[in-house]
């Protein structure tokens, strides 16, 4: 008798392969791309991370969807690959800050120059 082993794979999941599993996720692609908001002092990193106090950001509500603390029990979704690439296409949609705080950390230690 042969054993089977358990298949093992490294293959990242494809973005569409984790939204037909958790089509959630395509609804905080969609509230990324409605920003930036009208706020003039919108922050991308604000959006991302939320605040200490609410913990509301983005990447908080994405980490109950995929990654080893996601609340559907799905093999694929709870695992570190589907995390990262999620994490990926979601934080790579965000649009960049506008006169937030951080960019004017960014201007007085870097210069103007290093702001696009
Ligand atoms: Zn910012």
């Amino acid at each position: 008798m042969v054993a089977t082993r358990p298949r093992v794979t490294s293959a990242r999941p494809s973005w569409l392969a984790l939204c037909a599993r958790e089509p959630r996720l395509l609804d905080l692609l969609e509230e990324i791309r409605a920003l930036p908001t009208a706020d003039p002092h919108y922050c991308a990193i604000g959006a991302w991370f939320g605040t200490p106090r609410t913990d509301d950001g983005i990447k908080a509500r994405m980490v109950r969807l995929v990654g080893w603390h996601a609340a559907r029990p799905d093999a694929v979704l709870r695992t570190d690959r589907a995390y990262r690439a999620a994490y990926r296409v979601l934080y790579d949609a965000v649009p960049p800050c506008r006169d937030c705080l951080c960019r004017s950390i960014q201007r007085a230690i870097f210069g103007a120059e290093a702001t696009p």
